[in-house]
């Protein structure tokens, strides 16, 4: 059956926008190009991080990906690159990609809960979350993923909205705006937790079986 965009662009007027959630700082919806989102995370100012950041980091990878992978916030490293998960815990979580046969920018998109670093790697606040959510939200739109990884407590509880344990979120398939979402361990958690390293590998396989069944 035809969605609705596919009669709209049929009939010559597509493509059509959407419009979501608000932009920080704003009182319009707005709908984002890959452009648009960009320039916004750069000149964002709409929490406190914008003073102690060097730089937005929006995410890297396909924009057609099936696999959206979302991290908590920008340490050290993706604060001075520009790029998420660029440091030891990055470089983790590309092996781990490559385990199940894909790679970063390869069908993969990687992008994180909040785009500036929280000072010293503290925890992400309610209110810098709830800021950061329309890019979120926008990059979903963007790229319509096919699934989500989300990597540690952190991103797990913001998506899912609750304070359960990965313990407890992991190994089932949940939905976050319509897109199923596998919970696993953070890359930085598991370069402190060996045998948990398994764990992650049931989670990536569940991950495949979800888009692969
Ligand atoms: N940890 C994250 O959650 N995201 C990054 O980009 C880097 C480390």
């Amino acid at each position: 059956m035809l969605s609705r965009d596919d009669i709209f662009n049929e009939l010559g007027i597509g493509p059509v926008w959407r419009l979501r959630e608000t932009a920080p700082g704003q009182s319009a919806p707005v709908a984002y190009t890959w452009d648009t989102l960009t320039d916004a995370v750069a000149r964002c100012t709409a929490c406190k991080l914008s003073a102690t950041r060097t730089q937005g980091v929006l995410g890297v990878g396909d924009r057609n990906a099936d696999w959206l992978i979302i991290g908590e916030a920008p340490g050290a490293d993706e604060d001075a690159q520009g790029e998420p998960f660029v440091g030891q815990a990055g470089k983790l979580l590309d092996a781990m990609l490559a385990s199940i046969g894909l790679a970063r920018g390869n069908n993969v998109y990687i992008t994180n809960v909040l785009k500036s670093r929280p000072p010293g790697n503290r925890n992400p606040e309610p209110d810098e979350v709830a800021a950061c959510r329309p890019y979120l939200l926008a990059q979903i739109e963007l790229i319509q993923p096919k699934l989500i990884l989300a990597l540690g407590r952190f991103a797990a509880q913001s998506l899912l909205d609750t304070d359960e344990t990965i313990a407890r979120l992991r190994g089932r398939v949940h939905q976050f705006q319509g897109v199923p979402l596998v919970v696993s361990y953070h890359p930085a958690y598991l370069l402190r937790n060996l045998p948990d390293k398994a764990r992650a590998w049931e989670d990536l396989c569940l991950a495949r079986r979800t888009l692969h069944p």
